[in-house]
C-alpha cells in the first residue's frame, strides 16, 4: 500500500490498536495527526517521526466536538487536507445488563458512537471541498455476535454498521469511501482485562486459535485506505480468525 502524500487523522492512537494503526499508515508512506487522551501519544509522535514522516498529536477527547473542530481547523491550516479518518478511539463499561448503571449505558455510547459522530462531522467538509476521502470505523465482532455484558459497548459497534452504510450512500458521489473494520478478540490492554478463564473460552471460539494481534488490524485498515480499495464502500471488512 503506497500512502505518499496523505494525511491521516486516527482517534485514540496512544496505545493498541489505534497506535498500531499509525505506525503502519506511517510506514505505508502518510503523514500522521494522533488524537488522543493519554500523555504515551507523544512517545508514539516520536516513532512516527523516526519513519521519516509528519506527525501532530492533539489531547482531543472525541466526546467534545468544539476541540474536535478546533483540532481539524488546525490540521488543516498546517497539514494542507486530511485524507484518511480512522475513528478508532472506544471504550468498555461491561457489566450484566440487570446491574448496568444509565451512567455505564451513556458513556460508552457518548465516547463509541457520538465521538464517531464529533470527527466525523469536523472532516466531511473539507473531505467534500477536496472530493476525495476515506472514513473507516472500527466496529467489533460483539456488534454482530452480542455478548453478555456488553449490551452498552455492542449496541455501539452494531450502530457503526449503520453509520458506515448510511454515511457511504451520502457521500460516494463525492469520491468519499466510508467503510468499517470488525475486529474479533485482539491483544491488547482492553482484552487483557478479561480474566484466564475468559480468555480460554473465548480462544476456544476462534477457528485460527489464537487472538489477533493489533497489525492484524493495522493491515485492514491500510488496506481499506489505500487506492486498490478505492472501489469499496459501505463495507465492513470481519477480521476475527473466523470467530464470526
Ligand atoms: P485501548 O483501550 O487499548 O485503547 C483505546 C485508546 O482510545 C486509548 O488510547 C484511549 O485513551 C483512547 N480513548 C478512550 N476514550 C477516548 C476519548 N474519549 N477520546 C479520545 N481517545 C480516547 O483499546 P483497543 O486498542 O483495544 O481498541 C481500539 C478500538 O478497537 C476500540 O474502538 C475498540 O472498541 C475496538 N475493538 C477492540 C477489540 C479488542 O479486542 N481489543 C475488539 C474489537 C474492537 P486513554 O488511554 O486515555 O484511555
Amino acid at each position: 500500500m503506497n500512502l505518499e502524500g496523505q494525511t491521516a487523522l486516527i482517534t485514540g492512537s496512544g496505545r493498541g490498536i489505534g497506535k498500531t494503526i499509525a505506525l503502519k499508515l506511517a510506514e505505508s508512506g502518510a503523514d500522521i495527526v494522533l488524537a488522543d487522551m493519554t500523555p504515551e501519544v507523544t512517545k508514539v509522535r516520536t516513532e512516527v517521526e523516526t519513519l521519516g514522516r509528519k506527525c501532530l498529536n492533539f489531547k482531543a477527547d472525541v466526546t467534545d466536538i468544539g476541540t474536535i473542530e478546533a483540532m481539524v481547523k488546525t490540521i488543516i491550516e498546517e497539514l494542507g487536507s486530511i485524507h484518511i479518518l480512522v475513528n478508532n478511539a472506544g471504550i468498555t463499561q461491561d457489566n450484566l445488563f440487570m446491574r448496568m448503571k444509565p451512567e455505564q449505558w451513556s458513556k460508552v455510547i457518548d465516547v463509541n458512537l457520538n465521538g464517531v459522530f464529533n470527527v466525523s462531522k469536523a472532516v466531511i467538509r473539507p473531505m467534500v471541498k477536496q472530493r476525495s476521502g476515506k472514513i473507516i470505523n472500527i466496529s467489533s465482532v460483539v456488534g454482530f455476535s452480542g455478548n453478555p455484558g456488553q449490551v452498552n459497548y455492542s449496541s455501539t459497534k452494531s450502530a457503526l454498521v449503520g453509520f458506515t452504510k448510511s454515511l457511504a450512500r451520502e457521500v460516494g458521489a463525492r469520491g468519499i469511501t466510508v467503510n468499517a473494520v470488525a475486529p474479533g478478540f485482539i491483544d491488547t490492554a482492553m482484552t487483557q482485562a478479561l480474566n484466564e478463564s475468559q480468555q480460554e473460552v473465548i480462544l476456544q471460539q476462534i477457528p485460527l486459535g489464537r487472538m489477533g494481534d493489533p497489525t492484524d488490524i493495522a493491515n485492514a485498515v491500510a488496506f481499506l485506505a489505500s487506492e486498490e480499495a478505492s472501489y469499496i464502500t459501505g463495507t465492513i471488512l470481519h477480521v476475527n480468525g473466523g470467530m464470526y
